[in-house]
C-alpha cells in the first residue's frame, strides 16, 4: 500500500475525523482552530459533549502537550461562558 493511503485510510475510518471534516453529521457547539466540541449522540446527561482535537491522534498519549492544552482551554471557555453545557458537564 502506498504511504499516502496508509496515512489517509485511518482518518477516513475515524468517526471523529469525519466529524471534523464535516462529512459526518454532528451538533457542533464550539469550534476553533485547535478543537471541535459537539453533543454526544447518547446524551448521558443534558449537554453531554465531546471535545476532540482537529488533528487525528490514536489516543491521549499521542496528543502533543500544546494541542492538549489548547483543547482544554477551549473546553474551559465553553463551560464558563454561561451556556447550558456547563450544567451538563457538572451534573
Ligand atoms: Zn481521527
Amino acid at each position: 500500500m502506498p504511504a499516502r493511503c496508509a496515512v489517509i485510510m485511518p482518518l477516513m475510518s475515524c468517526i471523529f475525523c469525519r466529524i471534523v471534516a464535516g462529512t459526518e453529521p454532528s451538533q457542533t457547539i464550539h469550534e476553533d482552530e485547535h478543537a471541535i466540541a459537539f453533543l454526544d449522540v447518547a446524551q448521558a446527561t443534558k449537554g453531554h459533549a465531546l471535545v476532540v482535537p482537529r488533528a487525528h491522534h490514536r489516543d491521549l498519549g499521542e496528543i502533543p502537550v500544546e494541542t492538549a492544552a489548547h483543547v482544554m482551554c477551549g473546553l474551559r471557555s465553553r463551560c464558563l461562558d454561561g451556556s447550558s453545557a456547563r450544567s451538563g458537564l457538572l451534573a
